[in-house]
Order: C-alpha cells, then structure tokens, then sequence
C-alpha cells in the first residue's frame, strides 16, 4: 500500500528524533509532505569552478587553487589570511576564528576547493569563512550536478541539515505518494507541470536552470503550487459561503411603503451608482437565502443612503435591522442622521453602544427582545450575548475594511437565529483592487459605488517637509479667518496610542499659543466617548476652528465646512488610510486643500507614495498603488489577522492567476471529494478558517 506522504510524520526520517522535531515543528514542518513543500528562497552554484580571473564582488561561487602565502594577521582584529592562485587570478580567504589544526592545514602548497561569497577587500578580492575542502594529489575536481537549494532556516537548524532531510524526504516521493490533485485537463489547460516533477525542479534543478526566474518566483514549478494553494483558499471561501447559504433567511421584496416615502422626502436623488448598487441589494433581499454583499465606496459616495434603503425594505417586511458601525462617533452619526431621516415615517431610531448603561440599556435591550426597536443603530455591543433580537431580518455593517475571514463568520454566527439568518450587507470605504476582492472575499458578493455625488470640488493636496511649519500654522489661521474649518492630525504609528494621544495634547497646546484668535479643540483615542462626542458635536455646529485629532477621525465623519487639512507624519500612514484621512475635507461646494506635512528626509518610497495621494483622489488608483508598495497583507489590513496567509502563493507576484484560480474553483467545486483534498493539503484539517 502506498503511504501518503502527507501522512508520514517527519520522524519517518532516519536521525529525526524528538528535538529535531520539534525545531522542524517551529518551520511548521510536521509530515514529509510539509518538508518538499519547503521551497528554497535561492539557490547556489555549485556546478562550475569559476576562474578566479573572472570573479567579481557579490558572486556566490566555487573556485579552486593553491595557497601561495598564509599568514596571520595581528591587528585589530586576528585573521588568518590565505592568498590563492588558480593562474588566472587570485583570491584571498580570511578567516577570523580558526583552529590550531586549520592553521596547520591551510599551507602554502595546499590545493583547495572553496565555496563562498566574493568580497572586495583591503588586498583585492576575498572570501570570509568560505566552505573549503583539500583537494588531494591531483584528483579531479567533483561539482554538483544540481544547483544547492537555500531553503528557509531558523535557529539550530542550519541549511546543511535542511538539506540532508529534504534529500531523504525525496526518496519518498514515489509514484503515488503525493497525489497529484489536478486533473490532467486542467494542468493541460492551464499550462502547469505535474507536482513530482515541480517539487524535484525545485528542490533540486538542473543546471541550466533559469535562476532569474526561479528568484521571482515566476517558474512555471513554482506557480502550479501557487495556484494549487491559491485553489484551496479560493475554495474553503466558496464553501463557507455554500454552508452560509443553505441557512435560510427571510425574503424581503421591496414593497415601497417605507422606501418610497423616503426617497420621496430625500433632498437629493440618488446617482446612478447608488441606484445600482441599491437594485442589487433589493434583488438578494429577496431570496430565501442570507444576502452576502459587500458594497465598496469611496469615502463621501453615500454609502449611507444605501444602507437606510435596505433597512427600510427590511422593516418594509416587518422584521428588525441592525446598523453596526466600528466607533462611537460613527454610530453616533449614524443614529442622528437615521433619526432625522426616519423619525418623519414613524420610525423610531433604538441606540446601543458601550456608553448607554443602567437603566437605559435595559429599556433598549428589552425593546429589541420584544420587537418593538424596528431598526437598531449601535457598536460592537450589538453583538454582545445579552441582545437578543425578536426578528433580526438584515444587518448592515459600516465601514467594516479592516477585517478577515474570522470576523466575518462570527458576524454570521451572532445574527443567526434558529435556523434563520439575517441578511448581510457590509460596506466598505476602502476600495480593494478586483483581483483582490475576487479571492480574499470570494465568499461575499460585491458591489461597487463608483460615482461621487455631483457638486464635490477634488481636494488640492499639497506635500510639504516638517521645516515649513510657520507657513502651514499661517494657512490655517488664514482659513479659518474667512470662516472656513480645519482638520490638524497628528499621527504617530507603531507607538503606543498613550505616546499618540499625548503628542496630539502637546500639539494643540502649540497651535493654542500660536493661534490665540481660532477656538481649538481636541480628540483622542483616550478621551472618554462622550468627551470626543461633545467635541466633534462642537466642531459640527462650527463652534470650533480647528479640530486637532488622531487618527480617530478616520472614518465617517461628516463636516461639510470643514475645507483644510493638515495631516503630520503622512509617510508614517498607509495610502488607503491617508486616503480616508483626506476624505473629510472635500465635502462641501468650496475648494479643500490637504497639507502633507511629512519629516524630511523622506526615503524613495515614502516620495513615491505621497507623490500618488498628490496626483489622484481616485480611491481604486489608490488602493492598486498601495497594494504595489506594500503588499496585500497592508492593503486588507490583515496582518495581523492572520488571514490570507500563505506558504508558497503571493498574491502581488501571482496575482495574474487568480482569474484562473477562480475559474478552476468553480468547475471542481462539484467535486467535493477533490476539492476537500485540495483544501486539506494546503489549509490542514478542517481548513484554517474553521467551520461555520
Ligand atoms: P460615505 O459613503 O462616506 O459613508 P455618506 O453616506 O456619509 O458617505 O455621504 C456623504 C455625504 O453625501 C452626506 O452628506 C450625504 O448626505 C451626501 N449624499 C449622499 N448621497 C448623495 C446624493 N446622491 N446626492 C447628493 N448628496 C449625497
Ligand atoms: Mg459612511
């Protein structure tokens, strides 16, 4: 019978015993199948001797000769230093700490084959601690047949050791052991190599392998496992949402008693975008199956209005919505402007976040338990086990862009009910390249509101260096002068929020004594909601100038008048964060203008990067822009999630498959036998996502 080799542990391995196991165990090693799967990051050369006449600094190379001169060197620091010939140049070795014996060995007369990097040195070119081997009488000299993989290391457990057990995992790799689980037709379509072919090229390719290309990672070797892994995360995400849909929901077609009315009273059409976006929306509400929607909007492309439209088709129905935003301030928003919008139909606006407590919040839970809350708006304490809704019918969730899967699924799991779920409606204000949406939200529909309202002026952004400070505080003062408002954000990343909150305080002390004329409040992270909440109420009402902030203000909020920003540190932010930043100005009929104030000097990136958010206010320029810079990982916000994380796939360099990827996703989907094997090998029992 043939084992598998995902089923061999990698104490199969003659000399793996329980310590080594466990340093494999930190590489995420545990079967033999895991071990091929451990690609090199580069290969070396050792098939060839290269002259020494044709050496230059950087190479990586073998090269054979003999010492002409070996002396110690006493100076600053004590080296043993070989000069060799191989009459078509020289090269010295240096070797800071050596043996007795080795100094006895390495002797004028001596022949020897080194391996190692080339350097410049103080005497022309050198080798430091070269991998070095006596060449004995004048025996030939043996090279590798195959280029020396370097594969990924870590502490204790060096690339000789790796090398020795993948070559023994080699052996194992027999017809049958690890099954190739792509059907001929698709490789053949697709143009990809079979799997034992792909794994041995790679761990151990010939020759005259092209190195450039194994470097990027763009072998047709390397991409067959991408796609294959790429495949397996594209179909764990098609099967969560086949489990999620064969939970029912309640349909609710449009029927116009609220949603007209609304519209109706609405000081301003809707745009086409919306519109559209609105239809699709209408149209899943009405299938007996959850809605699974993510609607993308740029910052000020009324995403609000849309959410209101479906949580009236939703009480149209006679069931509960649910408005769920990601800050007190935001929720806050969003209740005055549901309430002014929907008190006139009738509608009562229940409210739940942290800060409503005692008495209060048992009014509000007790009225969502019995039904009569028709449309709730609230934080994450809507979510808390003590809410219990009467009829949740959808869920809307605001300006969600900053999570993974998990969120996702217990997004779902806490709006279940029996055997009923909401529907679910997520919105989004950062704009994700379509390659992207297509695989890290392969389980949501999306829609896309491309279109800003008409009367917004673009914001003029203006780079500037730290050093021009005076100019920048004379700006505001000049702005808020002719009655305008302005937006001053301090940000500071990667450092405590306590540093960021204090570095806010220090800055609006400045700008009071600077600006003794303007009235200057504050927010921060720190600042107890209702403090931030009365703040930004003055700041609404204009009863504030300048507003100097962290970076709590975001998402969402919603100033017309507010016409300049400052932003500090903007090469310290990602693009799509400078980007929302920026989108609280721009809001009104007169011209916005936003400072960059950045810390001179600023590297090339960081150039290239501010240069973009001057050049475009296009959020989807922005986002394929950062995800260039900066990878997916930055641009989902997902890091740390520990989503979309992958072994061999990047899904920058491999972006170009994901069409593919999807297409083959779809047809073997009806294959639940290959697609769970699929989704086995590469994500582990159960898929790392876990279970709905
Ligand atoms: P976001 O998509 O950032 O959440 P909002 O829903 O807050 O945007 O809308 C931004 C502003 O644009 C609000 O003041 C809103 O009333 C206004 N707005 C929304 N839709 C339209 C429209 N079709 N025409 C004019 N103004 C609109
Ligand atoms: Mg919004």
């Amino acid at each position: 019978m043939t084992e598998l080799l995902s089923d061999l542990p990698v104490t199969r391995l003659k000399g793996v015993g329980a310590a080594l196991e466990l340093k494999l165990e930190r590489l995420g090693l545990h079967t033999l199948q895991d071990l091929l799967f451990h690609l090199p990051l580069r290969y070396q050369d050792r098939t060839r001797v290269v002259p020494m006449g044709a050496l230059r600094p950087g190479d990586e190379c073998v090269v054979t000769g003999e010492i002409k001169v070996a002396d110690l060197m006493q100076g600053r620091r004590r080296a043993l230093l070989c000069r060799m010939q191989d009459g078509t140049g020289t090269i010295s070795l240096r070797f800071f700490h050596f043996s007795a014996a080795q100094k006895n060995q390495l002797l004028p007369g001596v022949r020897l084959r080194c391996f190692g990097e080339v350097r410049p040195g103080p005497g022309g070119l050198e080798m430091v601690h070269p991998e070095y081997s006596r060449i004995d009488g004048d025996g030939a000299v043996s090279v590798d047949s195959t280029l020396t993989p370097v594969y990924p290391a870590t502490e204790g457990l060096h690339q000789t050791r790796l090398r020795s057990l993948v070559t023994l995992a080699m052996q194992y790799l027999q017809p049958g052991t690890l099954p190739d689980l792509l059907p001929e037709t698709l490789r053949r379509q697709w143009k990809l190599p079979g799997l034992d072919d792909s794994i041995r090229y790679l761990h151990q390719p010939p020759v005259d392998a092209n190195q450039d290309l194994l470097l990027e990672g763009r072998h047709p070797s390397q991409r067959r496992l991408a796609f294959e892994e790429l495949l397996a995360h594209h179909l764990t995400l098609l099967n969560l949402r086949q489990q999620a849909q064969q939970q029912g929901a309640p349909a609710l077609p449009y029927r116009g008693t609220l949603v007209k009315p609304f519209l109706a009273a609405l000081p301003f059409p809707l745009t086409g975008a919306q519109q559209r976006v609105c239809n699709d929306v209408a149209r899943d509400m009405t299938k007996t199956f959850p809605m699974l929607r993510l609607i993308q909007g740029d910052v000020g492309s009324g995403k609000t209005v849309v959410a209101a439209l479906a949580a009236l088709q939703a009480m149209e129905n006679g069931v509960q919505a649910a408005i769920m935003a990601p800050t007190e301030i935001l929720a806050e928003q969003h209740r005055n402007n549901f309430t002014q919008w929907l008190e006139p139909l009738g509608i009562e606006v229940a409210w739940l976040a942290g800060k409503v407590k005692g008495k209060a919040r048992q009014k509000q839970l007790a009225a969502i338990q019995d039904g009569s809350a028709r449309l709730v708006v609230g934080t994450h304490a809507l979510f808390q086990d003590e809410v219990q809704f009467q009829d949740l019918g959808l869920v809307v969730v605001d300006e969600q862009h900053r999570f993974g899967v998990h969120q996702r699924l217990s997004l779902r799991e806490k709006g279940r009910n029996g055997e009923r779920a909401p529907h679910q409606l997520i919105m989004t204000a950062t704009p994700i390249p379509r390659t992207l949406t297509m695989s890290a939200y392969a389980d949501l529909d999306c829609s896309v509101i491309d279109e800003l309202p008409p009367g917004r002026t673009p914001v003029n952004t203006v780079v500037i260096a730290d050093g021009r400070r005076q100019e920048v505080v004379q700006r505001v003062s000049l702005a808020c002068a002719e009655g305008r408002q302005a937006y001053w954000v301090c940000t500071l990343i990667d450092e405590s929020e306590a540093l960021q909150c204090q570095a806010a305080e220090v800055t609006c002390e400045n700008l009071r004594e600077a600006l003794p004329d303007l009235r200057i409040g504050l927010v921060h992270g720190r600042m107890k909601a209702t403090e931030k909440a009365s703040v930004m109420a003055q700041f609404k009402a204009a009863e504030l100038d300048l507003l100097v902030a962290t970076t709590v203000i975001e998402v969402g909020v919603d100033v017309p008048n507010a016409s300049l920003m400052i932003i500090e540190n903007p090469e310290r932010l990602g693009l799509a964060q400078l980007h929302q930043l920026r989108g609280r100005v721009g809001r009104g009929s007169q011209e916005s203008f936003c400072v960059l104030m950045y810390q001179a000097p600023l590297s090339k990136q960081g150039r290239e990067r501010l240069a973009v958010m001057r050049e475009t206010t296009d959020g989807f320029r922005i986002a394929e822009k950062d995800l260039e810079l900066r990878g997916p990982g930055e641009v989902l916000g997902t890091r740390q999630t520990g989503m979309m994380q992958f072994r061999i796939a990047d899904l920058n360099r491999d972006a170009d498959l994901l069409p593919g990827v999807r297409e083959v996703a779809l047809q073997i989907q009806q294959d639940a036998s290959l697609g769970s094997a699929v989704i086995r090998r590469w994500l582990g029992q159960g898929g790392e996502y876990g279970h709905v």
